[in-house]
């Protein structure tokens, strides 16, 4: 994303969304909400490029798995938007990686929408560009419906990756999958009741999986409804675990899995994880190969195997 991405957190903004430190890309490492300076973006921007091709990389990319050798475009826009800058969630994960005062998750933050209208009025945002939301929990942050919308059923954007929990349906990102033009990843991280519950801190698994019912019920949902599972050492690295959850994915027609690691777990080992859970790990993959799936393993679990 270095190139052509942006990424709105609160009190920041950054070029990607993943760095395996603790260091990131920052465009403007105090950022609230301002509308965007576009000089001061692109001579950022330009001035890493310029760097990269001199061989020095920032210090935020280094080792990152998703680092490739490719010629660096010259132009400058913006093609993929990461919104993450909202905290107000209705679960409470173990892992969250917003791991922020309880006062946080309930704070407001900035609007969104004008300055994406103003990226699209200077000309800076693609049309077609990509949309990527993280969170927080999108579908009670306060612009879902209107982003959506303007943004997405407008056809100004090609697609929205939405990651959701699945606790509260929205009719707007049902819409949205209809036109294909939306896919949500829900993190259920568990097969049954009592371990999602230990694991989200919320009781909510039956109204989760009538939601992914309901989701998956759209004309193209094998190729925009997927469930996660993340996991959690010791909590849900368990083979009976993860095949209650492809049950579960079988019986909502679920076609496409995803698979990480806790993030912070990851940090906190250096990305140097024990033999036993890389094997659970690659287990996990070909199991749900085995039944059928459509696998995709996420960033710390391909960081984590690039560093071995
Ligand atoms: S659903 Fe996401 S944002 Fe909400 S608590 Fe869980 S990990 Fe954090």
């Amino acid at each position: 994303m270095l190139e052509h991405g942006i990424c709105f957190y609160n009190g920041n903004l950054c070029s990607c969304c993943y760095a395996p430190l603790k260091y990131a890309p920052y465009i403007f490492p105090y950022y609230n909400g301002e509308i965007v300076n576009i000089d001061a973006l692109f001579l950022k921007i330009n001035r890493w490029r310029n760097d990269a091709k001199n061989n020095h990389y920032l210090r935020s990319c280094q080792n990152c798995h998703q680092l490739e050798t490719r010629d660096w475009a010259d132009d400058n826009y913006i093609d993929q938007v990461y919104i993450t800058h909202f905290y107000k969630c209705n679960a409470n994960c173990i892992y969250c990686i917003n791991d922020i005062k309880p006062s946080d998750k309930v704070r407001d933050t900035y609007d969104i929408i004008p300055i994406l209208d103003n990226l699209k009025d200077k000309g800076v945002l693609k049309k077609g560009f990509e949309l990527h939301i993280g969170g927080g929990e999108f579908t009670i942050y306060k612009e879902s419906d209107a982003i959506i919308e303007k943004y997405v059923l407008s056809g100004f954007s090609s697609r929205i990756a939405i990651a959701t929990n699945g606790i509260k349906f929205s009719k707007s990102i049902f819409n949205a999958m209809q036109e294909n033009r939306a896919c949500i990843i829900i993190s259920l991280d568990s097969g049954n009741r009592n371990l999602y519950k230990k694991i989200k801190r919320v009781d909510c698994f039956d109204n989760v999986i009538n939601n992914i019912k309901l989701y998956s019920s759209t004309v193209h949902s094998k190729d925009n409804t997927f469930l996660k599972y993340i996991v959690l050492p010791k909590i849900n690295d368990n083979k009976k675990y993860f095949k209650q959850f492809l049950d579960i994915a079988l019986d909502c027609s679920i076609k496409g899995i995803k698979i990480d690691i806790d993030g912070i777990y990851c940090r906190q080992k250096n990305y140097n994880i024990d033999e036993e859970l890389l094997d659970f790990m690659k287990w996990s993959v070909d199991c749900s190969l085995e039944k059928g799936f459509d696998v995709e393993t996420f960033s710390f679990y391909n960081q984590c195997f690039s560093m071995k």
